[in-house]
């Protein structure tokens, strides 16, 4: 079965391609949950703004997500409040809580349909070594204000020892939700382009193959930046992929589940589908075996009797410290923003992004912008991660040297890898991914594979 995303089964509204010379207050590049949610809250602000995408709005990783809207990224907060101490582990905690809210008014201003449910979150064990993990979970969010409770010895179809549940949280349909801040936008006045691959980005422009946009303020909204220096994203952040089932004929459960443990899985319903996400690698690992089989197996033998109806696979930004980058591109470029590195927890950290880029283009104050600063003092967690990731990039690197196999990349010329599951090539350096004729399905490459 070819892989296809539920979500993507929503009829998605078109829009022309960038054509010409045009100009607007703010260009922004990419057109995910970041990119939409930054332009929709600019739009109502009063500002002329434009919004510019290389294939259709939703066709990245926000289209292909599973959507749990929740400010429980598996166990995180007793590690901040170590790593960065207690008030930025507050911040990350109100700005994520504050981000549901956020998408629940936007929902109702612009009235949105699309299946937004509040539920609550749990992260469980089933491994007793864990157990201290999900107690202190429990206590860190407590004291950083977040309504937590353990939950001992039950099960969701599943059976867990140990949870810790947030109350509170919510799931929705994301195709449905950018389908309506996309109407939104265009409805307060902004424009959208779409098949429209930014190539170029300069101080007051970027252009496209047939067009160029003139703007004072760029954001760059792409996933990982297409924009290499000054800013070294694609040396700070890595990818990592991720496979999804939807099932039918699933028992339904309550709530959205993450399982912490070793190969663990996270659950949610959409409608009368389970919908199952795990298997996590960084891009451009190879398996013997297909991951989706993996994945169906390993469903099959905890919840026999169930369909897979639709399957399909996604990546997402993980950085070198651990929290976002989102901000202003770099020291030198007062005109230049980003927003990237979300470790698959973007539902909230998109919406966090664009109130916060709405923030510093507006000149508001926003109590979150220098948690999330991309130019943050990094300790030596961040420094570790940074030497590690460039190591085995540097010996991807040298392979790129030799003259026969693989396909080099477009971005930086390691050497590509096949990924069976998807037909395509993936960079096990920057992710970034090219169909099987070439053409760049991810960035932070911009241009396709030369035959
Ligand atoms: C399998 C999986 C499950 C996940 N589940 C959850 C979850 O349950 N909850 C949660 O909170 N988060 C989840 N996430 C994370 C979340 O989906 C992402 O963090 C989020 O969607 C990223 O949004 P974005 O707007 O930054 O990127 P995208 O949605 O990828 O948008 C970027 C857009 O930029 C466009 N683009 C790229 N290059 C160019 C260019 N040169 N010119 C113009 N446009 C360009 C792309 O086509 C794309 O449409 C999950 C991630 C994965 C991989």
């Amino acid at each position: 079965m070819p892989s296809k995303s539920l979500w993507l089964e929503e009829r998605v509204q078109k829009f022309n391609p960038l054509r010409g010379e045009q100009a607007a207050d703010v260009a922004v590049v990419g057109g995910g949950i970041t990119g939409l949610t930054t332009a929709y809250l600019l739009t109502r602000a009063g500002m002329n703004v434009a919004l510019v995408e290389a294939r259709e709005v939703s066709s990245g990783a926000s289209g292909h997500t599973t959507a749990h809207i929740t400010s429980q990224h598996d166990l995180v907060y007793a590690r901040w409040i170590k790593r960065f101490g207690m008030e930025t582990a507050s911040l990350y905690a109100k700005a994520n809580e504050s981000a549901i809210s956020t998408i629940e008014g936007i929902i109702a201003e612009e009235r949105i349909e699309c299946d937004f449910t509040e539920v609550d979150s749990y992260a469980y064990t089933n491994d007793h070594a864990r157990f201290t993990d999900i107690l202190d979970e429990a206590q860190a969010a407590s004291e950083l204000g977040i309504s937590a409770e353990l939950k001992k010895d039950g099960d969701f179809i599943l059976p867990y020892l140990m949870a810790v549940r947030f109350r509170n949280q919510a799931m929705f349909h994301p195709v449905k939700y950018l389908n309506g801040l996309a109407g939104a936008i265009v409805r307060g006045g902004g424009r959208i382009f779409e098949q429209s691959r930014v190539l170029h980005i300069r101080e007051g422009q970027l252009e496209t193959a047939e067009g160029v946009l003139r703007a004072s303020k760029i954001i760059i909204a792409t996933h990982l930046p297409v924009v290499n220096f000054p800013g070294w994203y694609f040396a700070r952040v890595y990818q990592s992929r991720s496979y999804v089932l939807a099932l039918s004929k699933a028992p339904q459960i309550d709530g959205m589940w993450d399982c912490i443990d070793k190969n663990g899985k996270t659950y949610r319903m959409y409608k009368d589908y389970l919908i199952v996400c795990g298997g996590g690698h960084k891009c451009g690992v190879q398996s013997k075996s297909s991951r989706y089989a993996e994945l169906k197996s390993f469903c099959l033998r905890r919840i026999p009797g169930i369909r897979v109806e639709y399957s399909w696979s996604a990546q997402d930004g993980i950085t070198i410290d651990g929290l976002p980058y989102i901000g202003q591109y770099s020291k030198k470029t007062p005109w230049l923003f980003v927003a990237t590195g979300y470790a698959k927890w973007g539902m909230t950290q998109g919406t966090v992004a664009g109130s916060i880029l709405a923030s510093l283009i507006k000149k508001d104050e926003n109590p979150y912008i220098d948690v999330f600063s991309p130019q943050r003092r990094m300790g030596l967690t961040a420094v570790s991660g940074l030497v590690s990731q460039n190591a085995a990039t540097l010996a991807h690197l040298t392979t790129g040297f030799l003259r026969f196999g693989p396909p080099l990349c477009a971005h930086m010329k390691c050497r590509l890898v096949w990924n069976k599951d998807e037909h395509t090539w993936d960079c096990p350096c920057h992710g970034s991914r090219f169909d099987e004729s070439g053409a760049v399905l991810e960035p932070p490459a911009i241009h396709g594979l030369k035959r």
